[in-house]
C-alpha cells in the first residue's frame, strides 16, 4: 500500500517484536495511518506482528467476536467516508469533529 504510514520506512519501526515488547513507535505510527483498518483486515489472520495498530494479543481478541470481520470492515468504509468528507472540501477536520 503505497499511501500507507509505513511506506519506505517500516525498517525504522519494530513492527515484530520480542515478548515484552510493546513496539509503541509502531503503533503509534499506525494511529495516524490512512490505510490502517484495511491493513487490520489484512492481518487479521496472522500470528505475528503489528498490523493495523494491533497487536497479536489483540486481534487474537478481536477474533473471538463472532462479528469481526464486520466489525473491521465497518472500520474500513467508516474512515473512506471520513476521507472523503474531509478531502471533498469540508476543511478542517479539528472543526466539524469538535463541533
Ligand atoms: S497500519 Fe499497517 S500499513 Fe499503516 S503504518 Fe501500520 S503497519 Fe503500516
Amino acid at each position: 500500500m503505497d499511501d500507507a504510514a509505513c511506506a519506505g520506512n517500516w525498517h525504522e519501526f519494530d513492527f515484530f517484536p520480542g515478548k515484552g515488547n510493546l513496539a509503541i513507535d509502531a503503533r503509534l505510527l499506525c494511529q495516524r495511518c490512512p490505510v490502517r483498518w484495511r491493513c487490520l483486515e489484512y492481518g487479521m489472520p496472522e500470528t505475528h506482528g503489528i498490523w493495523g495498530g494491533a497487536t497479536e494479543r489483540q486481534r487474537r481478541r478481536l477474533r473471538k467476536l463472532p462479528d469481526w470481520k464486520a466489525v473491521v470492515v465497518r472500520m474500513c468504509v467508516e474512515d473512506a467516508r471520513l476521507r472523503k468528507f474531509v478531502e471533498g472540501g469540508a476543511g478542517d477536520w479539528r472543526n466539524w469533529v469538535s463541533a
